[in-house]
């Protein structure tokens, strides 16, 4: 094969970019590192500001924290248009009516499950709802994995083991205490309900939000198993950028045309 024909980096992926009537975008190591966003996403979101929705795995904050980061960073992309895991976990919840909820997440989460009127209780609950518990400890696993094991509903937030931090860091995520709760629990019940990505829930509520069909978006985010396939599991064309891909975001602000 020529060099001639070999098309730039990142070109199909532009041309994807340009014809897409809604961008979702990732959070953690896409838009933002530890909360910090990084400069290539802020100007991609103020190039397509009103077609972006975010849509995340995080089980710590609600979108109105992330909404305040970006109004602090001079983007402009409502609550309305961003969707978490814990947020969508808590409205499952809710809206599915358990009337005893063991619930293992941030302060934050627990103090809105109670806004919502979300009963939480410590003992003999019929619903285990697990979010990333910076917390967790022995006495909460043998309290979660006996509920699941007396018959609890199992809902979990997200199930990514890790997350970027801070200077390429992990940062253990809820998947990482799923782990240790299923290898309490082994298969005993049904399996439990995944709320974040790769399930479509997000992907769903955020294509809807923006008045968009799913064939009409692209996801850019950098985890092929939760970003990618969730993705292409609805027809929404993928773009990764970061982590094992070639392509960062600087690829995808190069102007289209130019050649
Ligand atoms: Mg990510």
């Amino acid at each position: 094969m020529s060099l001639e024909v070999l098309a730039p980096l990142g070109w199909a992926e532009r041309e994807a970019l340009e014809a897409a009537k809604g961008l979702l975008l990732d959070w953690d190591g896409c838009v933002a590192v530890n909360n910090r966003i990084l400069p290539a996403a802020a100007r991609l979101i103020a190039r397509h500001e009103r077609q972006v929705a975010v849509i995340t795995n995080n089980s710590t904050h609600l979108p109105a924290d992330f909404a305040r980061i970006l109004a602090r960073n001079g983007l402009d992309i409502p609550e309305e248009r961003i969707f978490t895991a814990g947020m969508e976990a808590l409205c499952h919840v809710r809206a599915a009516g358990y009337r005893r909820v063991l619930m293992l997440g941030s302060t934050a989460m627990r103090r809105h499950a109670m806004d919502l009127g979300i009963p939480l209780v410590r003992d003999n609950p019929d619903l285990v709802l697990l979010m990333r518990d910076a917390r967790f400890n022995y006495a909460k696993l043998e309290r979660a994995a006996n509920a699941v094991r007396e018959g609890a509903r199992l809902v979990v937030a997200n199930a990514d083991r890790t997350h970027p931090g801070p200077g390429g860091r992990l940062v253990p995520e809820t998947g990482a205490l799923l782990a240790a709760l299923l290898s309490c629990t082994g298969s005993h019940g049904p399996a439990p309900l995944v709320i974040g990505k790769p399930s479509p829930l997000l992907f769903e509520r955020a294509c809807a939000r923006l008045g968009i069909a799913p064939h009409e978006a692209v996801m850019i985010g950098d985890n092929p198993e939760t970003d990618g396939e969730g993705a292409l599991q609805l027809g929404i064309r993928p773009i990764l950028v970061g982590g094992q891909s070639p392509l960062s975001l600087d690829h995808l602000l190069e102007p289209l045309a130019a050649e």
